[in-house]
Order: structure tokens, then sequence, then C-alpha cells
């Protein structure tokens, strides 16, 4: 890097109007009205031709690079053709089809370039509102984006004195700055050369427009009408453009986080900023600010007049003092510009801190895991991080289906928010595209979808429209069965206050449980037996005068203490439903989605065939999605009479989120990983139950385990409290499990299905140690 950059006094060219006139009308055929406009290098005029066009005629200065103009011409046919509707120049060519003609005067040879004249007058010192500077803002977003893959040597290639990557060389002329400036100047300087120089070399680069600041702004009646001087063109970090921009809309006095604010706002709604390029904004603005009049101070030394710019020099030492003495809250207006969360300069709060909050405000009574409840910040896969650094192994969430914070179903979320979100009412691709992948995987019977917003709104929705098909009211659910919470669901939902359960239109399955119910494993026909404890349940409903018009159960029977019930019992189940002229609704909301390994869908795994199947949590891996499955005929009678509409239900970000994550499973196979990770894990545990007298019975299918435990296994006597220490303490050796069950002692275990072999050994090992100590 040379003095000599700082030094560019270049002189613009002095060529006699009447040459350039007589030039312009031979190679340009152009001819008009002349007058002469300013220009720091080139020799600029405004012609206004006889039809009314208007043009500027630039004689670029000799001692300039060919290249640079060629640069300008070239990035501008490319904003025409990428972004026609942006306003920039275009340029005209000579005669003879060039984009840069040649002017020949004393022997000296000067390039022209002849741009179309835009409307407007500079904004210059006006004061924009914050509309026009959100406009500001988008304008300059869209002049990146008609850049991104413009390709040119020269702005490598060449030493700008404003491009932030000469600070290191300014770094040597901070002494031409007033002597109570320079302490400053330098720890800016340098701060910028050692700590934010080498991060712009990981950021978004490409060709900028370097320079859109007040002067090179167009303004007609309001609105922004152009972006001129594509003369300082570099290859930079893409929020090199913003940041200049800001920094020369700020002024003394001014609103400055408001105008930081709007201009990142408009930049980001249509460039989406990185954290990384927010982190870098202010010394980037900083180092602007003090650019000007040390550069320009510098320039005076070498000669050149620079009068015109006494001011610009007067004017920044304030606004830094102004910028230094805001950075905190201009950090944080730019973060929130991009949609970002403000960068805490107060401490996290801590769990305590919270807790105390959330019971004033969301009551006293709210459960939440834990004895010391956990303060979780961040998710990443099977791991999730607490407020205080610590990570934990999730083995308890499902509903993070793909993992926690996927990048892929995040991205498809942010792209579809981004383009579209609307409503059934309209036809969307999406929505049709979701239905159709789910019910290929499921009984050709099985075509009709509606989509709503939860599990609790599909198991209610699909109850209603059972209650409209048979014509009866009445109902069977599994003991200690969860399946939601409305106000039609809750008495399908005992678990939710089993000692108080009341419901004269249901009846209640004995849980088909091998291990602790009536029928015990190894014994005969256990499956059939189990069923038959249905019969009498059916004949009182009939009785009653409700009839069956609905069963509904959860495959994984995941409240019922994860159980394995005997192979046949569900299908023996649907037969007596059907028999008595009532529907199946199979509530895969725990247990579909591969969760059970052995197939996609839990009533698969029992070999039968519902006539609902509904559908929540791990749907959208956390994002909002219920969905109803059922006979094209059952759909169509429900909604003969009356349409069905949810606002939110199938909108096209639902969708897009659950279209997510079948790619998601198909690409990593994970309805074969919860079948392999699965079976290893369960064999480990029963490795484990040999070595712990308290691990009574393992079980379970593919990712949803669970492990029950009792003080003497030949009494089974529950050893609930020991369950939920046991849990505590698991939180303790940094993984998570749940508990489960109408006796509160089986282990839930029941992680993202992105869980492999060796997250199952390090729950395992935690086990052990933590029953060692028990
Ligand atoms: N059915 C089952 C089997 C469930 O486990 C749940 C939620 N735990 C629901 C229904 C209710 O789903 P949501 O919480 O989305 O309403």
């Amino acid at each position: 890097m040379q003095a000599q950059a700082f030094l560019d006094n270049l002189q613009p060219p002095q060529v006699p109007l009447e040459v350039v006139q007589a030039y312009a009308e031979a190679d340009y055929g152009l001819r008009g009205e002349w007058r002469r406009l300013d220009g720091e290098r080139d020799q600029n005029f405004r012609v206004r031709d006889a039809e009314g066009g208007a043009w500027v005629f630039r004689l670029c200065n000799p001692q300039e690079d060919i290249a640079v103009f060629d640069c300008q011409v070239k990035a501008l046919a490319q904003i025409g053709r990428t972004a026609p509707a942006l306003p920039v120049p275009r340029v005209r060519q000579t005669r003879d089809g060039a984009e840069i003609g040649t002017l020949v005067h004393n022997g000296q040879s000067h390039c022209v370039i002849v741009l179309s004249y835009l409307p407007g007058a500079p904004v210059g010192a006006t004061r924009l509102a914050p509309a026009q500077l959100f406009e500001v803002g988008q304008l300059l977003a869209r002049l990146g984006k008609a850049l991104r893959g413009f390709a040119h040597a020269a702005p490598a290639a060449r030493h700008l004195a404003w491009d932030h990557r000469q600070v290191p060389g300014l770094l040597a002329h901070v002494d031409v700055l007033p002597a109570d400036q320079q302490a400053r100047a330098r720890r800016i300087l340098r701060g910028f050369a050692s700590q934010t120089l080498p991060k712009l070399e990981a950021l978004r680069g490409q060709i900028i427009h370097g320079d859109v600041h007040p002067y090179n702004l167009l303004i007609d009646d309001g609105a922004l009408s152009g972006v001129i001087d594509f003369g300082d063109m570099v290859y930079g970090a893409l929020v090199q453009d913003l940041a200049n921009t800001i920094a020369d809309f700020l002024y003394v006095g001014g609103d400055n986080p408001r105008i930081l604010y709007e201009i990142t706002r408009g930049y980001a709604q249509v460039t989406a900023l990185e954290e990384e390029e927010l982190a870098v904004l202010l010394p980037l603005i900083q180092t602007r600010i003090l650019m000007a009049p040390l550069i320009l101070l510098l320039r005076e030394k070498g000669g050149a007049a620079t009068a015109a710019y006494a001011d610009l020099a007067q004017h920044a030492f304030p606004l830094l003092d102004e910028v230094e003495a805001l950075a905190p809250r201009l950090v944080d207006e730019a973060r929130r510009g991009a949609n970002f969360p403000p960068l805490r300069n107060a401490p996290v709060p801590t769990a305590s801190e919270l807790l105390a909050r959330r019971r004033a405000i969301m009551g006293e009574r709210l459960y939440m895991f834990y004895d010391r409840p956990v303060h979780l910040v961040k998710g990443d896969g099977v791991w999730l991080t607490a407020e205080d650094g610590r990570r934990y192994l999730d083995c308890y969430n499902n509903v993070a289906h793909v993992g926690h914070a996927n990048a892929y179903v995040a991205e498809a979320i942010h792209r579809q928010a981004r383009t579209l979100n609307t409503n059934t009412r309209y036809l969307s691709e999406q929505s049709i595209a979701y239905a159709e992948r789910l019910t290929a995987t499921l009984d050709p019977s099985l075509t009709a979808v509606v989509y709503v917003n939860s599990g609790s709104e599909a198991n209610d929705v699909a109850w209603r429209m059972a209650k409209a098909w048979t014509g009866k009211t009445g109902g069977l659910a599994m003991e200690y069965a969860y399946h939601g919470i409305t106000d039609a669901i809750d008495p399908f939902s005992p678990s939710n206050d089993v000692a108080h359960w009341q419901a004269p239109h249901l009846r209640l399955l004995p849980a088909p449980d091998d291990y602790r119910g009536p029928y015990r494993r190894g014994g005969n026909d256990l499956a059939r037996r189990y069923a038959d404890l249905a019969d009498p349940l059916i004949a009182n409903l009939q009785a009653s005068g409700h009839g069956v018009a609905a069963g509904m159960v959860d495959s994984a029977f995941m409240t019922n203490g994860i159980i394995e019930v005997p192979q046949g019992y569900l299908a023996a189940i649907v037969d007596k439903i059907h028999a008595a002229g009532g529907l199946f609704i199979a509530d895969e909301v725990q247990s579909g989605f591969g969760r059970m390994g052995s197939h996609m869908w839990g009533h698969q795994h029992h070999g039968v065939v519902p006539d609902f199947v509904t559908l929540g949590k791990p749907a959208g891996n956390g994002h909002p999605i219920g969905v109803v499955i059922t006979r094209p005929e059952i759909l169509d009678h429900f909604t003969r009479h009356a349409p069905f509409f949810s606002t939110f239900g199938g909108n096209n970000v639902s969708c897009a989120a659950g279209l997510a994550v079948l790619d998601v499973m198909q690409a990593e196979g994970l309805l074969e990983n919860a079948a392999t990770t699965g079976a290893y894990f369960k064999a480990e545990l029963k490795k484990l139950q040999a070595r712990h007298a308290i691990i009574g019975d393992v079980r379970g299918s593919g990712l949803a385990l669970g492990v029950e435990l009792v003080r003497d296994r030949t009494t089974l006597e529950p050893a609930d409290h020991e369950t939920k220490r046991i849990a505590n303490l698991m939180r303790d050796e940094g993984v998570f499990i749940g508990t489960e069950g109408v006796l509160g002692n089986v282990l839930k275990l029941r992680p993202p299905v992105v869980f492999r072999p060796e997250h199952a050994d390090i729950v395992v090992a935690a086990l052990d140690r933590v029953l060692a100590r028990l």
C-alpha cells in the first residue's frame, strides 16, 4: 500500500467545452444544451438533447486506470439486466456501439462515459424522514443484490483511500489530524486493523458501490430517484456498504439511533443480515467517520484544494463523540433493525430470578420439570444449553424430532415466512403437497386431510367427525390416557386428573400391561384376554344410549408407562369398536413419524387400519401443526352442512415446516435410525437391569422406551419417589429424561430421533452412576 492512494489529489481534466461538444456530436451523435457539473477527479457536464433526454457526459481523469471505467460501465450494465427497476444511470453507447469513448486532446487521451441523467436532486443536507431512511436501506440492499455476482478485476486491485482495507496504511498518517484528536484516532484505527479487519475476510464479500452517501442519492418529490457515482466501487464485505451509508447519514445532534435503525431495518427487509455482520457494523461506521477528515487533511497537505470539505472535517469529531457515547444503544438499534435480540449489557437473568417472575405472571402451579427448573437458551441437535452455559443431552423431547434448531427446517420456515403465509381458503402448493406426502405413507383408504394447530385440536375434530358420521355420542379411551386439553378431549385424558375423572359418555379400557396388569407376560392368549375386557364396557355404552362413536388410542401407550402391548391386542379392540358401529381414532401425536422404529406410524406397528389418524407434536419440529387424516366419505359427510376452517391450520409456513421434517427424515434415514439406535439403547438398558435390582422392566419400541422402577421385583412395589429423584439426578449428570405412568415409576426415554448409539451410551453410563448412588 502506497501513501499515494491517500494523496490521490488528481485534478479534473480541463478540456475546452467546444472540443468536448465537437467530439460528443461526432462519436455519440449527442448535441444540445451543455452545462458544467462538479467533479472531484473527472470533468463532467450535463447535456440536454433535442429529444428531451438528459445525459451526464464524463471526461475521465487520464491518470486513472481505464479498468476502473470499464468496471463502472459493466456494473451498470449488469444492474440494468439483473434489477432493471433500480434507479441507476444507463450507459449511452458511442455510434460504434462502444460503452467507453476516447477523446484525444493535445496528445492526451481521455476516456469518455455518457450516462443517462437521473431526475431529482441529491439528498445532500436534507434531513430524511424515518420512512425515507428505511427506503435508503432498501435501495442499498437491492443494489447489493443486483451486483452480487458481478466480477471484475479492477475493484480488488485498486487502492482506494476510502476503502476500509486501507486502514493499516492510514494509521501512519494520523499525525495530520489536530493534536487532540490523534490518540482517539489511533485507538479506533488500531482496533479496527487488529480486530475488525480480519473478521471482514470471513463475511459475505462482493463488489460493492462503496459510497452511497447523501450526495450520491437523488430524491425527487420526496421519493428516492437514483443512486449515482459508481466510481468508488471496491471489493469488500457487503456490510461495508451499509456501514458507509449509515455513517454518512448520521449527523451531530441528529436522532442517530433512529437513523441507524431505519436504514438497517430497510436493508434487512431486502437482505437478511448475519449476526457476524452486525458485530462489525459499528467499528466500520466509526472508522468511516474518522477516515473522512483524515483523508481530506492528508490531501490538503498534499496540495489538493479541499476547502469544500472543511466543515465535513469539523463535524466528524463531534459526531464520533456522539457515536462513542451511544455505542451500546447503536449496537442494539442495529440488531433491532435486523431483527436480532439486543446484546445484553445486563447479565442474563438467572433461573431463580426468572422463576419468581414466571410465578408472578403465569401462576404458581403451572408444572415445570425438575426441583430446580432449567432455563434453556439454545438447542442444537440432541443438545440443549442452559443460561449458565451447561450443556444437556436431551433424551426426552420428542417435539424437536429431527433435532433442536434443525437448520434445514428453520430455513424452510424462514424462506416461506419471507415469501407468503396465508390460509387454506386460497390454493397453496405446500398444503396440498404436505397432505399428499403424509397420505402416501398411510393405508390407501386414508386420503382426506384436515389441518389444525395442535394434537388436542386434531383429536377434537376427529371426535366431532366420528360423532357426526356415526350419530352416536359415546366413546372409549385407555385408562390414564392423555389426548389433549379441549373441553371435548379432556374427558379422553383421565391422566389430567385421574382422581376426579368422570365422563358419563366415555368408558376406560384397562391398560394391557403385561408387567403389572391382571394378565402377565408368559401367560396365554394375552391379547384376546385384555381385549375382551372391552366387551362389558361397550355393552354398557350401548345400553346407556350413548352407543360407540369412537375409540381413541395412543399407539405408543405413552402415559400408560410406555407399555409393550401384546401383539394383536389393538387389532382386536379396533374390531370390537367397528362391530359396535364406532370408528377408531389412532392418536399418532406421540407414536408417529417413525418414533416406534418399526413403521412410520404406530398403528402400523400394531397392524391396524384406523378411521382417523391424528398428528401433532413432532410434525413441524416445534412449529405448531395438527393434522386429521380420515376417509374421504367421512370428511365429506362432516363438511356437507357446515364448512370447516381453521385460520392457521395448513398455513404455508406450517406446511413448509412439515415438508422439511419429512425431507430430513428421509435424507437422514431417521425411521431406520429410530429402529437401530432404539434397539441398541434398549439392549444397553437391559444390561443395566442385570446390575440394578430397582429396574423391574425395560420396554418400548424404537426411540420410545420405558424403564419401570420397583422396590421389589416380586411385589412390584413402585419406586415412585426414586423415579422422580433419578430424573433430577440425571439432570445433574447433564441428561434430560422424563417420568411416566399412573404410578409415576417409569423413566421415559423419548429423545429426538437423531439420537445415535453414542448418545445412548452417555445416558446409560449416567443412569448407571445415578443408580449406584441411590
Ligand atoms: N395426544 C397425545 C398422545 C399427546 O401426547 C399429546 C400431547 N402430549 C396430545 C394428544 C395433545 O397435543 P397438543 O399438546 O399439541 O395439544
